[in-house]
């Protein structure tokens, strides 16, 4: 089929939550991509931060076949060698002893919200509040769109969960006051993408880990985006090494398979217990597999290394390229979770780019996103600095 076709298909058959697009991607190879019509473009978005180590990693397309013939599914009535693998390897590299596995970010995070309301409820001091900060995003259920601190994605889905209060990001002040005696957990993005790749001060993350503490507060860092090597570190809580009680990911773990992961202490492991949560796909063989592979690869000595290195230099030549331009605000990001924020809407922008055949997007509507896969070199950066350079010419911006 060709995009046309596609594209009248969609309209007439998909509900319409996306709108419209322009592309219909056939193939992909490392950071490139093919659409229906055979034009090839360079991704710098990744799947919204998921294809980490590239389309088509053959080490994990080689398992992901290997475990289709083996076995694909059964459920969590049994045993399943490649989630307990799995685990194992996660706890080896991050804070948390136990795992629960699900299908996405949005499932990690109400997992998260359950287990954080469920661990004080077993400790006879039930304290159902939830802090989340403004600007952030948690997933598009009931209790994480309630969670998430942008109106636009409350409208017309009240009434929302209750319990739930936002204070604005990375205002450590506002945080302590909203910690009132039925608050059970804080709930941040240790880098909000979806709010505007917003990167907190140093010493914010700190000082909420320490605010935690003293209130006898839960922890909770939604890693969907920042995790599995995004930020320059294999998890974005090492970069100021702040340890939070509970950890979701998602977007990157199965660099394409659909899997998501709570992960916590084993104190906090025992506010679920044998019936308080459960998810028929969570951790299947075939997802497992996929993100055993996934996190073998990223964990490789030196792969996250170069990739920080490399978004140091894309930020960089971002920074360059601004001083030329009065319509960029600021340039600001963490590894290779980047944003340029405009003084104008950047669709246009993205549109261009895209017609030159880059692939990239927003993060709200004045900040442009970069999220390229890990294994970007600095050519390919190059190769997109000067694409964004053209689009701001031809834009006469
Ligand atoms: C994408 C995202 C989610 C939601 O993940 P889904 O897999 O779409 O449910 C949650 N939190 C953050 C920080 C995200 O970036």
């Amino acid at each position: 089929m060709n995009t046309e076709t596609i594209r009248e298909l969609n309209d007439q058959h998909i509900i319409n939550t996306y709108g419209a697009r322009k592309l219909a991607l056939a193939r992909g190879e490392g950071a490139r991509l093919w659409d229906v019509d055979g034009r090839e473009y360079l991704d710098f978005f990744a799947g919204i931060a998921v294809c980490n180590l590239g389309h088509c990693h053959p080490k994990v397309t080689e398992a992901i076949c290997e475990q289709a013939r083996t076995l694909v599914h059964v459920s969590n009535l049994y045993y399943i060698e490649p989630q307990v693998k799995l685990a194992a390897l996660l706890s080896e590299h991050c804070f948390a002893d136990k795992w629960f596995f699900c299908n996405g970010g949005a499932e990690a995070n109400e997992a998260a919200l359950k287990i954080a309301r469920r661990y004080w409820y077993q400790q006879g001091a039930p304290k159902p509040g939830i802090v989340a900060a403004e600007q952030s995003f948690h997933g598009r259920t009931l209790a994480t769109v309630a969670t998430t601190g942008q109106p636009k994605y409350h409208q017309g889905f009240e009434p929302l969960l209750p319990g739930i209060h936002h204070v604005p990001y990375d205002d450590i002040e506002a945080l302590a006051a909203a910690i009132t005696n039925d608050v059970g957990l804080v709930i941040l993005e240790p880098v909000q993408g979806e709010g505007g790749v917003r990167v907190p001060k140093p010493g914010y993350l700190p000082a909420a880990r320490e605010l935690c503490d003293a209130k006898g507060v839960l922890l909770a860092f939604d890693e969907v985006q920042t995790g599995l090597g995004r930020t320059g570190s294999l998890f974005a809580y090492q970069n100021e090494n702040v340890i939070p009680d509970i950890i979701t990911l998602a977007k990157g773990l199965g660099n394409g398979v659909p899997i998501g992961a709570m992960g916590c202490t084993d104190k906090v492991a025992e506010g679920f217990s044998p019936g308080s949560h459960a998810c028929t796909f969570g951790g299947n063989p075939l997802s497992a597999a996929a993100a055993l592979a996934t996190f073998t690869q990223l964990t490789t000595p030196g792969f996250i290394e170069t990739a920080r290195e490399t978004g140091r230099y894309f930020i960089g030549r971002l920074l360059d390229l601004a001083k030329n331009y009065d319509c960029v605000h600021e340039v600001r990001g963490l590894g290779l979770m980047i944003g340029v924020e405009f003084d104008r809407g950047v669709a246009p922008l993205i549109e261009s780019m895209l017609n030159a055949g880059v692939i990239c997007g927003p993060a709200g509507p004045t900040v442009l996103r970069f999220l390229p896969p890990l294994i970007v070199d600095k050519a390919a950066v190059d190769c997109v600095v000067a694409s964004l350079a053209a689009a701001l010419e031809e834009l006469g911006w």
